[in-house]
C-alpha cells in the first residue's frame, strides 16, 4: 500500500512544537510547511475545485480539538440496536478514498485532513470517564472520522494510545483500519487491551471500490503480524456488498481470513449492510462514475438511508454468519445499524438492551497468550 504524502503541511500558530507535529515534520522533511492562524480552517478548505473533497485530503492541518473527544457512536439512533460503543477522533478525514465512505457527505464543507495535537486531553478525558465506572467494561474506537492506522507511519499516534490503554483494566481500545500500517504498533505491548480490526470485502470489491487502501492479502498479512505481537484481532464485514458473485467472494474471504489468523484470538466480527443517504449516493455517483454499488436491489429505510432490500439483506447476513460460525465458533458476531427485527431473523434473538451486546463483546472469550 502506498504511504500518504501531503502536498502541504498547515500548522496552527502555537502548535508548532506539539509532539505529533515534530514527528510528522521529521518524517516528511521535504514537504512545504505553512503556519496558519487559529480559526482560519474554513478559509483554507478547498471549495472551488472540481473535487474539493479529494483536494482537502491532500493538505494536512495540525490544530487543537476544542470540544470534547469522547462521544457515543452515532449508530445507536433511529430505533436501531446499539452496542454501547464510544468513539474518540484524533484525525478528521482519511487519506484513502472508498466510493461508499460517509465522510464524503459528513465532511463535505470541511474536507481538510485534520490532525488534533492535544492528545493529552484525550487520554485525561478517557481516564476520568472510565475511572468513574470501574465496574463497567468500555469499548472505545478511533476509527469513526478516519482510518485508525493509515496515517500512523507519519503521526505515530499508536505510541500515545497503546501504552495508555494497556494500563486501563476496564477498556478495550479498537483500532479499525483498511491499511497495513502496523509497524509502529509492533513496538508496544498491548497487555490484552487493544483490538486491531480490519474491514474486509472480497478482493474484487477492494480493487473496484476501496481506492488507495491495502489489498486484501496485505490486510491479512498485517493481521497475522499484529496477532503474533500480542494484539487481539477483529474483522468487520461492513459494508456487505451485494454483487453477482457475492457468495463465492465472501465464502473465500472468510476462509482466507480465518486461516491467516488464530480464530481463538479474534475478539469480534461484525456484519453491516451497505447504507447510504440519498446525498451520499449522489456524491458517490459524481465522484466515482464507475462504481458498482448503486445498481443493486436497494430501498430507502426509515432512518433515511438506502440499504439492500431486506429479504436479500437477511439472506446475505444468514449465509455469511453461518460461514463465520463454522470458521470461528467462539467468536461473537454482531450487526451494526440494524433493527431488532433483523437481529431476530438472522440470529434468532434480539438483544434486550444495548448492555447485552456490549457484555457479549467484552466477556473473556478470547484465548490469552
Ligand atoms: S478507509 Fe474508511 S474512512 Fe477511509 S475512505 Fe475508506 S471508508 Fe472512509
Amino acid at each position: 500500500m502506498k504511504r500518504y504524502q501531503p502536498e502541504e503541511i498547515l500548522i496552527e500558530r502555537g502548535e508548532e512544537n506539539a509532539p505529533v507535529v515534530l514527528r510528522a515534520r521529521a518524517r516528511l522533511p521535504e514537504t512545504p510547511v505553512r503556519i496558519v492562524e487559529p480559526g482560519w480552517e474554513r478559509e483554507l478548505s478547498p471549495r472551488n475545485e472540481a473535487d474539493s473533497f479529494a483536494a482537502g485530503k491532500r493538505r494536512l492541518l495540525f490544530t487543537r480539538q476544542r470540544s470534547t473527544f469522547l462521544e457515543h457512536c452515532p449508530a445507536g439512533t433511529a430505533g436501531l440496536v446499539c452496542c454501547n460503543y464510544l468513539v474518540v477522533s484524533l484525525i478528521s478525514n482519511c487519506p484513502m478514498d472508498c466510493s461508499y465512505c460517509f465522510l464524503q457527505e459528513y465532511l463535505a464543507n470541511n474536507p481538510l485532513l485534520k490532525v488534533f495535537t492535544n492528545v493529552e486531553d484525550l487520554t485525561s478525558e478517557v481516564a476520568k470517564a472510565v475511572d468513574r465506572q470501574p465496574w463497567r467494561q468500555f469499548r472505545i474506537g478511533t476509527g469513526e472520522l478516519s482510518d485508525s492506522l493509515a496515517l500512523d507511519p507519519l503521526l505515530g499516534f499508536s505510541g500515545d494510545l497503546v501504552p495508555f490503554f494497556a494500563t486501563r483494566k476496564n477498556v478495550l481500545l479498537e483500532l479499525k483500519t483498511k491499511s497495513d500500517c502496523i509497524e509502529d504498533l509492533l513496538k508496544y505491548d498491548p497487555q490484552e487491551r487493544v483490538v486491531v480490526s480490519w474491514s474486509l470485502t472480497p478482493p474484487a470489491i477492494v480493487e473496484s471500490e476501496e481506492h488507495g487502501t491495502a489489498s486484501f492479502a496485505e490486510r491479512l498479512r498485517a493481521a497475522q503480524r499484529v496477532q503474533a505481537a500480542g494484539y487481539k484481532v477483529g474483522f468487520h464485514f461492513d459494508p456487505l456488498i451485494e454483487y453477482p458473485q457475492w457468495e463465492e467472494g465472501y465464502r473465500d474471504a472468510i476462509a482466507q481470513a480465518f486461516s491467516a489468523v488464530d480464530p481463538r484470538r479474534v475478539a469480534w466480527v461484525s456484519l453491516g449492510s451497505l447504507r447510504m443517504t440519498p446525498a451520499l449516493r449522489a456524491t458517490a455517483r459524481r465522484r466515482f462514475p464507475q462504481t458498482r454499488l448503486l445498481s443493486g436491489e436497494q430501498i430507502l429505510c426509515d432512518d433515511g438511508k438506502w440499504r439492500t432490500f431486506q429479504a436479500l439483506r437477511v439472506k446475505m447476513y444468514r449465509t455469511i454468519s453461518a460461514w463465520l460460525k463454522e470458521a470461528a465458533p467462539q467468536t461473537p458476531q454482531y450487526m451494526c445499524m440494524e433493527t431488532a427485527s433483523v437481529w431476530e431473523k438472522v440470529f434468532g434473538h434480539a438483544p434486550a438492551c444495548d448492555k447485552d451486546v456490549a457484555r457479549m463483546l467484552t466477556q473473556p472469550h478470547v484465548a490469552t497468550l
